[in-house]
């Protein structure tokens, strides 16, 4: 019998900031032998001690004080859920990002990794199918969301109302609509917890003879993996290679050689359900040692991979930004494919980027880090370039095809010249072209642009969702046939707005003068498909956009289609861009090129250029040498001369000194704070209030002065399902510097019943 008494330190997993702290509870006898750091405790809390769950952080022998120590309830997890890094990193994502700890630990404890042995979930289906079908194209059912959710009941039946609701990007409350509307329900039952996956595994393959440029790349992260460890510290490496280069190979046989040694490896990807030919040829290489970690996983399949990487039965994840989270208790290389790419920023709360989360566990755990990109992100190059990181470069394509010819088609020219259809001459003799020779194509155009909004030509007005600020977009008829039908003459057209979802009536009139003189503007793919099927009778088209991929497979069943040339050219936004291989792609075009520099946000040259080199990249990947085709207005930016001539350099030069001119990262931070509510007045009213509150501490804090405050106003998207926005924007040299005065200032505040958006480092200011 000993007499040492045992206490634990807690935080809980639901707090408000203003109870988000440290407390210490007693561990009673019996449960002192099961009891680590990491477990899931319950524990009394407050003057009702309502019995709250809770992360035990750390087990100490002495009390923190004389008082009495109420003791813990009970453990409720049989092994710990945490890791001490994770542990580690809450701490410092609380104060990097302003979130609670259990916010920060939500992204390390999937939901289902809490409910351990729970294979019974919520399911969703149709009531009756025949009836949802006619309901739907009978038009009644008006927001996209709902018409989603019932477009994949009909495909598949029933699904896990958890599944439902990330692959249709709706809420809980939209499912509850449907249930009231009598169109589904719900049940409960058993999800098979076999991965699919591994079921069907590709045959392993040797790894390739490396080219001389791969060789000196995985020396030298071998190398910072040797010297990381030696040292107690970390290095950062960025493997800038255009695409094509082989940049793949060298994570590859590095991440084989920090395995070898025992270690941990993340392989992060931006979009996991974009990229199956990256995660195939992991497991081709790596066979089942491999846990994929993507967001359209079910919940039984997520906790089956989380619990393979607690166990220690996998050294190797891959998986999108939250994979960055993965417990793997000793970490040798972490890997960022793309690393420029805005998927790696967390939109919602807490708004972490995968790159500094990255960084944070690299050091944490002594290892290598791997950025991997054909147009590095400003901020990482320059890191390159001010001895932060190590530059490796790939610069030739493997195999023969080279560098694609690229040609900047001036749309005003064309214009003047006659034309007024949406293609240049150039891209429509290529499109002939190909067409001849049955060879493929692939369209882009840009998503983020005004593609397909309804414009009146009288007032100049666009047409706006009632309910946001922002434009809606036309489309035909959101029927279940893909694909557009030229003997169809009348499609009905749609207005949708995106990001409220609402579904209207193309109006007649100008909703704003009255005037019949309204029609669409810009294209969107449904157009380019119209476009392609008079202008080239015959040829056959696919369409990637977000109304063609709400299902599970969507993405993938249509690249398939694609590879096989069952279609010969394929239109789509950004989507397309990234990391597929299809050889038998000769030409690429890319519409209104110059869309997205007229964006109010510092980083639209960076994206332009960036979009505009992948979507080149995808040309003549085989033997055959490619064509692209950049449409712009405004040919002379530099942004897309740079990314025509594919010279990387020569945009950094350009760009780098903007950012350094207007103190834009990397030469300062900025924060972003959003107020909402569903009274203007209000909400203005709060956000002075809160702006002169700064202004106050700031005086009282002279070393803030430095940060530099805009006077609140209107956010750029004015109003979002119907609630009212206001911003206000912080520039300063350090981000510490600007996290801590959010922290004092907006943080300690009440803002109830408004929301308020904290945002470091924000990736879009809209
Ligand atoms: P990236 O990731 O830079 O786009 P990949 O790694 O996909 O480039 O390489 C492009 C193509 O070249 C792939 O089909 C790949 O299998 C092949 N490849 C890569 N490295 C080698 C090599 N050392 N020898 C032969 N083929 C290679
Ligand atoms: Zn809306
Ligand atoms: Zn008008």
């Amino acid at each position: 019998m000993t007499d040492d008494k045992l206490y634990c330190r807690v935080v809980l997993k639901e707090a408000t900031r203003q109870f988000d702290q440290e407390y210490t509870y007693a561990v009673p006898e019996e449960l002192r032998s099961e009891i680590a750091t990491g477990s899931l405790v319950e524990v009394p809390f407050g003057r009702g001690n309502r019995q709250v769950d809770a992360y035990c952080i750390a087990l100490q022998s002495q009390p923190p004080s004389d008082f009495y120590i109420k003791p813990l309830v009970k453990i409720k997890s049989d092994r710990p859920v945490l890791t001490d890094d994770q542990i580690e990193l809450a701490v410092k994502m609380r104060e990097r990002y302003l979130c609670t700890y259990g916010a920060a630990l939500r992204c390390m404890t999937p939901s289902t990794v809490m409910s351990v042995g729970d294979r019974m979930v919520r399911f969703a289906a149709l009531v009756d199918p025949t009836e949802a079908a006619a309901r739907l194209s009978s038009g009644e059912i008006d927001r996209l969301g709902h018409v989603r959710v019932i477009q994949m009941l009909l495909d598949y039946e029933s699904i896990p109302t958890y599944e439902l609701q990330s692959a249709c990007q709706v809420s809980a409350a939209v499912l509850k609509t449907l249930e009231k509307k009598g169109l589904i329900s719900f049940f409960r039952g058993e999800v098979r917890r076999e991965l699919e996956d591994d079921l069907n595994l590709p045959a392993i393959q040797p790894d390739f003879k490396l080219n001389d440029a791969q060789e000196t790349a995985v020396n030298r992260i071998c190398e910072s993996m040797i010297q990381a460890s030696e040292q107690f510290s970390w290095q950062e490496c960025l493997l800038y290679g255009i695409t094509g280069s082989g940049k793949t190979e060298v994570y590859l046989q590095s991440a084989r050689q920090a395995l070898a040694d025992g270690k941990g490896v993340i392989i992060l990807v931006p979009e996991i359900s974009l990229t199956p030919q990256m995660v195939a040829r992991i497991k081709s290489r790596f066979g089942n040692k491999v846990a994929v970690l993507h967001s359209r996983l079910t919940p039984a399949e997520r906790y089956e991979q989380w619990q393979r990487i607690l166990r220690e039965e996998v050294l190797l994840v891959v998986g999108a930004r939250s994979a960055i989270f993965a417990p793997l208790k000793s970490i040798g290389l972490i890997i960022l494919d793309e690393e420029q790419e805005g998927s790696y920023k967390s939109e919602t709360h807490p708004r972490y980027h995968a790159r500094d989360i990255a960084r944070m566990r690299a050091y944490m755990h002594h290892s290598a880090l791997v950025l991997g990109s054909a147009t590095p992100s400003v901020e990482s190059y320059y890191r390159s370039q001010s001895g932060r990181s190590i530059l490796l470069g790939l610069p030739e394509r493997i195999g023969s095809a080279g560098l694609p010819r690229t040609i900047i088609a001036d749309m005003r020219q064309e214009l003047r010249d006659g034309n007024r259809t949406i293609f240049s001459y150039p891209l429509q003799q290529a499109l002939r072209n190909i067409q001849e020779q049955k060879q493929q194509a692939m369209i882009f155009i840009n998503r983020r642009g005004h593609s397909g909004f309804v414009l009146c030509r009288s007032c100049g007005q666009t047409v706006k969702c009632n309910t946001c600020s922002v434009s809606m977009t036309n489309h035909a008829s959101l029927d279940r046939s893909s694909g557009y039908d030229p003997r169809r003459s009348e499609q009905q057209e749609q207005l949708i707005c995106h990001y409220c979802g609402k579904i209207t009536r193309m109006p007649k009139k100008c909703p704003v003068c009255g005037s019949s003189q309204i029609g669409r503007f810009g294209v969107g793919t449904q157009q380019v498909e119209e476009h392609l099927a008079r202008a080239f009778p015959g040829i056959r088209t696919l369409r990637m956009d977000q109304d063609t991929t709400a299902g599970r497979s969507a993405h993938a069943q249509i690249l398939k289609k694609f590879a096989d040339h069952e279609a010969d050219i394929l239109i789509g936004t950004q989507m397309i861009a990234k990391g597929h291989d299809f050889p038998n792609v000769t030409v690429v075009g890319i519409l209104a090129a110059d869309q997205l520099l007229g964006m109010s946000d510092f980083r639209a040259s960076e994206r332009a250029f960036q979009l505009i080199v992948q979507a080149a990249g995808r040309a003549g990947r085989a033997s055959e040498a490619g064509q692209v085709i950049i449409q712009a207005y405004n040919t002379d930016d530099y942004a897309i001369q740079a990314a025509a001539a594919q010279d990387y350099e020569a945009f950094y030069k350009q760009e780098i000194a903007f950012r350094k001119m207007m103190k834009y990262p990397p030469f300062g931070s900025i924060g972003l704070i959003v107020l909402a509510g569903a009274n203007d007045n209000e909400v203005r009213d709060r956000i002075d209030r809160l702006y002169r509150a700064m202004l106050k501490w700031q005086n009282d804090n002279p070393d803030f002065l430095r940060i530099s405050l805009t006077e609140p106003g209107r956010a750029p998207l004015s109003r979002i399902r119907g609630r009212y926005r206001w911003r206000i924007l912080l520039y300063g040299e350090h981000q510490a510097a600007i996290a801590e005065f959010m922290a004092h200032t907006v943080g300690a505040e009440d803002m109830a019943p408004l929301t308020v958006t904290i945002d470091v480092d924000p990736w879009q200011m809209l």
